[in-house]
């Protein structure tokens, strides 16, 4: 009788023992019964070996140099080919005691030395196939368990020799299949299968069959009868004949359609924004990441990313509530998307922040109509809870082709031209360019430098005097604020009133100027008798007209000053009331009381809605000194002029016309009935104690002027 495993090879014998006469027998007893034996004399040669050539079956001695059978038992059972391994431990070493630890570390038996060579090869023999017969009830235990997975999967199995197939009714049903659908043939069920799940169902399943995997499992989608995928999870194991070659392979099939759902969900959930469904930042730097790796492989590839912020939403939501304001951006997302392509990514990156992804975008000229297209679309007014609401965006874009390597630098920087956009006036766009790094470095340095002159108060107020242009009389003055820089001199507010506004840090500066200039007015009407009866204009930004605390501050002013209210005015623009009238209205209502009269500031350069103006009580407006620069030679200014003078005489309006450089723009104003004006030809802002100066000179001037007329 000979020895050979199922394949009909020799069982590979592995003898450790560093006897090397046990060596010699070992190959003599068993080499003629068809055991390859490979004999090793120490516990490293013995790792070498199982590591290069796993064996049948292992003898072991007890006593090896430098190591223990025991230990080498243990490595065996713990590597992933061994389990299995038959192990006889041979030693002389009959003690109970480690009988028991070679069992303890998986030993399969136990011989005494010397060997009885005659009837250790048929305990080998056995022990093989014992060995044998235990792989294959584990194989058909899963084969069983499989089947009986459940009374909810269907089975199948398939003869693969014969080419037939056995699909359960449980199996037909899940894909609501009849008998004749399928004909017995598993090609009427490979047709079924999703075109993308294709080559992977079938390299799993070749894979299989070819013995590289321990069983076959996959999840993929089949068109049921009605034509509707499924997902289903497909387990199965191949039978195998002498030779290793499967004949059948037999499995189940179970409906996972639920659970993908709900994973797809998740993932869905995971990379979108709850509110509009859009992508969210996630998902966008992903894509973005992507057209980033596309665009280093492809020259011919190129993408832009935009952020789009919205101008004024956050009145808008709190004026007319959050669920207005969350369904506002719902359309104003789908305004956008509306001008995309399908491999286009629009992200809602929350706040009123949405940014695109212009895939594969060539054309820089087009790029900039689309963008102005959807700059304008979210533009038109929406009608929200019964009332018409405008909002702007400010769109920052950044090109591909600066190459970049991180998805979020290319947001950052998007977001930078963004903010450049805004700071230029809102309702702007702006494409990225490197020197805008630099710009919000020194942008950060004014903040903090700015935070700095707010605490110390590094600001002085100029004043504009204002005249009546029927006698010459100085009316009242303009408050203007300087910033005093360490470095930079004397700074106009443009340079610092916008950053201001951006940090809040307007606020503060704002009260101060409000204390300040109620003071010095009030000083002026004790010690300048030809002041006395002058009023001080304040311009009061967006964020302090919403200010909670605007009328305490405001009456505090007056009462530690002890100007009487009527002498101060507060100017307001256009802008600041469109963005929320009722608010605008209460808040004016309540200075009113106060006894402070209020100035409609840069009339006419803004949204040319006057509906509001009837419905506001205001005191006066101030036409806008680009309209009063042309009034000399451009008839269309002169127009305008003469058309907001005319409207502030019908409403009972003051005008105050700003500007007036030239004696002619001054005469003008003049010759159409504008009684007051604020302009460089009368003089500019000054210090406090220059206007002392000027108003006394003003009023000698004047004097003389009348007391000439008087004798001549
Ligand atoms: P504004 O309210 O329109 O103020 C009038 C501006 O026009 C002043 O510029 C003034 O110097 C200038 N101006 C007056 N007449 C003429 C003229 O004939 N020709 C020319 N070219 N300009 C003339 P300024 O002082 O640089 O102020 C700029 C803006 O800064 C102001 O515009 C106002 O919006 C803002 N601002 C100034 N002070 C304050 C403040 O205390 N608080 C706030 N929130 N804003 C302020
Ligand atoms: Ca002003
Ligand atoms: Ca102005």
């Amino acid at each position: 009788m000979s020895a050979t495993d199922i394949l009909g090879r020799p069982i590979r014998l592995l003898v450790v023992d560093d006897d090397a006469t046990v060596a010699l027998m070992a190959k003599m007893a068993l080499s003629d019964f068809g055991f390859e034996v490979r004999t090793v004399t120490s516990g490293d040669a013995a790792r070498d070996a199982i590591q290069r050539q796993t064996p049948d079956i292992i003898v072991l001695d007890l006593v090896l140099p430098g190591t223990s059978g025991f230990e080498i038992c243990r490595e065996v059972r713990n590597s992933p080919a061994g389990h299995q391994i038959p192990i006889v431990i041979a030693s002389s070493n009959d003690d109970t005691a480690s009988i028991e630890a070679a069992y303890q570390e998986g030993a399969t038996t136990f011989v005494n030395k010397p060997i009885n060579w005659a009837i250790l090869r048929h305990q080998l023999q056995y022990l093989l196939r014992a060995a044998r017969d235990r792989a294959r009830l584990a194989e058909s235990e899963e084969r069983y368990a499989l089947a009986a997975a459940g009374a909810n999967d269907g089975l199948w199995d398939w003869n693969i020799a014969q080419d037939t197939a056995y699909f359960s009714p449980r199996w037909r049903e899940q894909l609501k299949l009849r008998e004749a659908d399928l004909g017995g043939k598993t090609s009427n069920w490979f047709s079924r299968i999703h075109p993308d799940d294709q080559l992977g169902f079938h390299n799993e399943l070749n894979a299989h069959l070819a013995g590289q995997t321990p069983k076959l499992e996959i999840e993929y989608r089949v068109r049921d009868r009605d034509d509707t995928y499924r997902w289903m999870l497909c387990r199965a194991l191949a039978i195998r004949d002498g030779d290793g070659n499967p004949y059948r392979i037999a499995g189940s099939q179970t409906d996972i359609t639920e659970r993908k759902d709900a994973e797809q969900q998740v993932l869905h959930d995971a990379l979108h924004d709850p509110l509009t469904g859009l992508a969210n930042r996630r998902l966008l730097l992903e894509r973005i990441s992507h057209a980033i790796k596309l665009a280093r492989r492809r020259v011919d590839y190129a993408f832009a990313v935009a952020i789009i912020d919205l101008d004024r939403f956050k009145t808008i939501n709190d004026s007319l509530g959050h669920l207005a304001g969350d369904s506002l951006l719902r359309r104003i997302g789908e305004r956008i998307a509306g001008h995309l392509r399908a491999s286009d990514t629009l992200a809602h990156l929350g706040g009123d922040e949405f940014a695109i992804l212009f895939d594969d975008f060539a054309d820089f000229t087009n790029l900039d109509h689309l963008i102005e297209r959807i700059r304008h679309e979210i533009a038109q007014p929406f009608v929200l809870m019964g009332q018409e609401v405008a909002t702007a965006a400010s769109i920052g874009v950044t090109l591909s082709s600066v190459a970049y390597n991180v998805a979020e630098d290319m947001l950052r920087d998007a977001d930078i031209a963004m903010y450049r956009a805004k700071a230029t006036g809102k309702n702007r766009y702006q494409v990225f360019d490197s020197t805008m790094h630099t710009q919000v470095a020194s942008m950060l340095q004014m903040e903090s430098e700015l935070r700095a002159a707010t605490t110390r108060n590094d600001f002085e107020i100029h004043y504009q005097p204002i005249r009546h242009l029927g006698d010459d009389r100085i009316v009242g003055f303009e408050a203007l604020l300087r910033w005093r820089h360490p470095a930079r001199g004397e700074l106009a507010p443009e340079a610092f009133i916008g950053l201001a506004e951006e940090t809040g840090l307007i606020v503060p500066i704002g009260y101060g100027v409000i204390r300040q200039a109620t003071q010095q007015l009030a000083a002026w009407h004790q010690e300048l008798s030809a002041a006395r009866k002058t009023f001080v204009a304040i311009n009061l930004s967006s964020r302090q007209f919403s200010h909670p605390d605007l009328l305490q501050h405001v009456a505090a002013a007056l009462e530690d000053s002890g100007l009487p209210a009527e002498f101060l005015r507060l100017e307001i623009t256009e802008s600041v009331l469109i963005d929320n009238t009722r608010q605008a209205a209460q808040v004016l209502q309540e200075l009113k009381q106060l006894g402070v009269r209020t100035i409609i500031d840069d009339f006419g350069t803004g949204y040319s809605s006057f509906s509001y103006l009837h419905r506001l009580p205001f005191d006066a407006l101030k036409i806008d000194r680009s309209f009063v620069a042309g009034v000399d030679r451009d008839t269309k200014s002169r127009e305008i002029v003469r058309a907001i003078v005319s409207l502030a005489q019908n409403l009972g309006l003051a005008a105050i016309a700003e500007g007036g450089e030239t004696q002619q723009e001054v005469e003008y104003l003049q010759s159409i009935g504008c009684e007051f004006n604020q302009g460089f030809a009368f003089s500019k802002a000054i210090s406090a104690d220059k206007i002392v100066e000027f108003v006394r000179r003003h009023s000698a001037a004047r004097l003389k002027m009348i007391d000439g007329g008087k004798n001549a």
